[in-house]
């Protein structure tokens, strides 16, 4: 397996006014990673993301995506952002936003061609959401929507896919079809999934980061119950015998 590094973040400072988000992180992500990125909520999760996408400046350090500024990397990203409450009449079938991840390379005039189509209809199937494209995107359950959503990320054929908190709308019966999906992807993809369900992810991901303003990272799924602590900033037994399974902590 390839060990190209995909993402390098080195050092990265990012404050909003008086509040500091992330604070000297530091990450590497390598092709075929399937990392997932927990931490509670304000912890800078998505404002990592953001970094990433080249959506925010960090104050220090430096990022690259592909070996570039993330802006340039920018077409190679598929993106699904954190969702706020659906607007279930929201005047879209599932098709119009498959297609909309296509927008950027749609030409100046905005038009869809044929292989925009081709590549739309490709992303559904592999989804398992062809057979919906018809409905109105606000009538399905929370996990067919998510999984649209990330159709219209694929749509755009990126090399790396990044996730943020794409199970907090689902029940927890279609979470795990849900991470079904992420398996069959992880193969052609790299995947950067932040979540503040630490158990769930803590089952699925491959590698698993914990932030909460500054990160915590060895390059593998092990938690030991001090980074846990210093990123929850509550007792570990808590955590370790409720939702985490044993087999992700150290022996202790
Ligand atoms: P998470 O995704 O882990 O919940 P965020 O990255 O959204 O965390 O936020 C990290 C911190 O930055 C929080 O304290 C949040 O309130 C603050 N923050 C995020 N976005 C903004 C913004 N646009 N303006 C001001 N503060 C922000
Ligand atoms: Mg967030």
């Amino acid at each position: 397996m390839n060990n190209r590094a995909i993402v390098e973040l080195d050092g990265i400072c990012v404050n909003y006014g008086e509040v500091t988000a992330l604070e000297n992180v530091s990450l590497s992500v390598f092709e075929h990673d399937f990392l997932g990125v927990i931490g509670p909520n304000g912890g800078g999760k998505s404002t990592l993301l953001k970094v990433i996408l080249g959506l925010i400046k960090p104050h220090h350090g430096s990022v690259f995506v592909f070996g570039k500024p993330p802006a340039r990397a920018r077409s190679r990203i598929g993106y699904v952002s954190q969702r706020s409450v659906f607007d279930r009449d929201f005047p879209a079938s599932v098709w119009d936003v498959a297609l909309m991840g296509r927008y950027d390379r749609a030409g100046i005039m905005r038009w869809y061609r044929g292989e925009d189509r081709a590549e739309a209809e490709k992303a559904l199937a592999r989804v398992g959401m062809l057979e919906h494209r018809g409905k109105q995107i606000g009538r399905l359950s929370g996990g067919q929507q998510q999984r649209v959503f990330v159709a219209r990320a694929l749509v755009s054929e990126p090399e790396l896919l990044l996730l943020d908190e794409p199970t907090a709308s689902i029940d927890s019966t279609m979470q795990s079809e849900f991470y079904e999906l992420l398996e069959q992807l992880k193969d052609s993809l790299t995947i950067v999934m932040v979540s503040h369900d630490i158990g769930a992810v803590s089952v699925h991901v491959d590698k698993i980061a914990c932030l909460n303003r500054e990160l915590y990272y060895h390059g593998s799924r092990e938690l030991t119950p001090e980074i846990l602590e210093a990123t929850y900033q509550c007792p570990v037994q808590l955590i370790a015998h409720g939702a985490v399974p044993h087999r992700v902590l150290k022996e202790h």
